[in-house]
């Protein structure tokens, strides 16, 4: 794509539309802009611009498009595969500034939000009515994002990812026209679901305005349990089963003994290190929730666990989900100097333990520092690999591992992304996970944004 360079008098419109204040060009914003946690190279914007209104969202993309200069979405900056880099420079639309909550429904379990607000942000302001967001990345991240990348977290084994939990979009597309798709009823067979091409296109196809959210009752019971076992293959046996059993966990994530002790050390835990579950159920009733407990020791035990922490009270628990959303910090505090890919993949449930197996012999034949974790009840797998990503010896076993791990995920009938999304790491693997519904792919895009000037860069190879 040939686009253009942003001009001076491209500057004094877009300072027209927004006021000075909400243009820059400064380095420090430009350089803020550059990078999201991942390890992929920075690339600098041209300017960032902070839109408060979809009129002004419109009018931006519409001076865009006539101009041929790229547009990327930003929300918080969180991804892990270089998602919102401006990788063709062009401008940033930051969202901070679109962060209100427009109406909530406690009637109706809803809630229409703008894409800048974070989700932990908006739950503590549900938390009054009884209600919560349910999906919840590790991060602090916008709901803009959040649908873009169709993000999950702890909570999808029970409510869902991003796809389930949202109703309904504001949409301006490219040429600064503005849809609305999806419904407030919980349900609809109604023509095609633009909804679902919008959840997880990454900014790509049309810039999310506002938003309509499923919510649910905060539970009021709960239970929880730490489980350790000698193998993390045992752990994820015992995961398979559970899963399985009927009786669905709220939330079920499997952390290797090179995870337990780092989230030991750096979040001042004293669990034993060892392959480790963290389980929970919600519930209405206490007898309920004890059967639930029960059968888990069952199944766990018949899978080799050397033993079951149940009882888990409020406290230690919310320090234990705290650990577990913090573990990819506590490995990046664990070791000053280096530099983290975090491999993401999602399996089938039936493969996970055979899927784990297969990452860790990877890690170890590349001779390579890892750290395996997961939403293991929703068979979704993370390796996070830490090492000198100068030395091109340590990359090119690195990109060795990734490859057999992510390819390995994909002939079990896997994904490459189970939740982080293409962004630029995951576009090599496209045409393997796709093959031809690639080429369909690439004209949907076509046909939203012809001269190709949102995000550009991600997701197709
Ligand atoms: C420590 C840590 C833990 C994490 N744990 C998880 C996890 O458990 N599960 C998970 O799913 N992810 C996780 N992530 C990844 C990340 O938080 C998610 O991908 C999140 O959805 C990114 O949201 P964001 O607001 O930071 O968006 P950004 O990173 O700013 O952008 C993400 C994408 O959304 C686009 N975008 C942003 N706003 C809009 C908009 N309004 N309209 C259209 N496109 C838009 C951007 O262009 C980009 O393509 C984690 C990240 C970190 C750093």
């Amino acid at each position: 794509m040939n686009f253009n360079r942003v001009t001076e008098s491209d500057l004094t419109v877009l300072r027209n539309l927004l006021g000075v204040e909400r243009v820059s060009t400064g380095k420090s914003e430009l350089e803020l802009h550059s990078v999201d946690e991942t390890y992929h190279r920075g690339y600098l914007p041209e300017l960032v611009v902070w839109p408060k209104t979809t009129e002004e969202v419109s009018r931006i993309l519409v001076m865009a498009n006539e101009r041929m200069i790229p547009v990327t979405p930003w929300g918080a900056g969180s991804s892990l595969e270089g998602n919102p880099l401006p990788v063709c420079g062009g401008i940033i639309l930051d969202f901070r500034q679109m962060d209100g909550i427009l109406a909530v429904r406690p009637d109706a379990f809803q809630v229409d939000v703008q894409p800048g607000i974070k989700y932990q942000d908006m739950n503590r302001v549900l938390s009054r009515d009884g209600l919560f967001y349910a999906p919840d990345p590790g991060a602090n991240a916008t709901i803009g994002g959040m649908v873009a990348n169709n993000a999950s977290g702890i909570r999808t084994v029970k409510y869902g990812g991003t796809k389930d939990n949202v109703l309904k979009l504001e949409v301006v597309l490219p040429t600064g026209e503005v849809i609305r798709t999806g419904t407030h009823a919980h349900k609809s067979s109604s023509a095609y679901h633009l909804l679902h091409l919008f959840i997880g296109s990454e900014g790509t196809l049309g810039v999310v305005t506002e938003v309509t959210l499923r919510l649910f009752g905060i539970p009021e019971k709960f239970s929880a349990a730490i489980v350790r076992f000698d193998s993390v293959e045992d752990a994820s046996k015992a995961v398979y089963e559970m899963m399985g059993s009927g009786r669905g966990p709220a939330a079920l994530e499997v952390l290797d003994r090179e995870t337990i002790r780092v989230i030991n050390q750096e979040g001042h835990l004293r669990l034993s290190e060892t392959p480790t579950l963290f389980l929970e159920f919600t519930g209405a009733s206490e007898i309920s929730l004890k059967e639930d407990l029960n059968r888990a020791r069952e199944i766990c035990e018949g899978n080799q666990a050397a033993g079951f922490q149940p009882g888990v009270g409020r406290e230690e628990r919310n320090q234990l989900w705290e650990a577990r959303h913090q573990a990819y910090e506590f490995i990046k505090r664990h070791h000053p100097g280096l530099s983290f890919m975090i491999i993401d993949t999602a399996v089938p449930i039936s493969r996970y333990s055979a899927m784990i197996r297969f990452a860790k012999e990877a890690i170890e034949r590349h001779g390579i520092k890892g750290y395996l974790f997961g939403h293991a009840g929703d068979g979704n797998l993370h390796v996070v690999v830490a090492g000198d990503f100068e030395d091109s010896g340590f990359v090119e076993r690195r990109d060795r591992a990734n490859e057999e791990i992510v390819s390995h995920a994909l002939s079990m009938g896997g994904t490459a992304t189970g939740e982080h999304g293409v962004g630029i790491g995951k576009r090599k693997f496209m045409t393997q996970e796709h093959g031809a519904s690639l080429r369909v792919m690439k004209r949907i895009k076509h046909l939203f944004d012809p001269k190709g000037i949102l995000n550009p860069g991600k997701i197709f190879p």
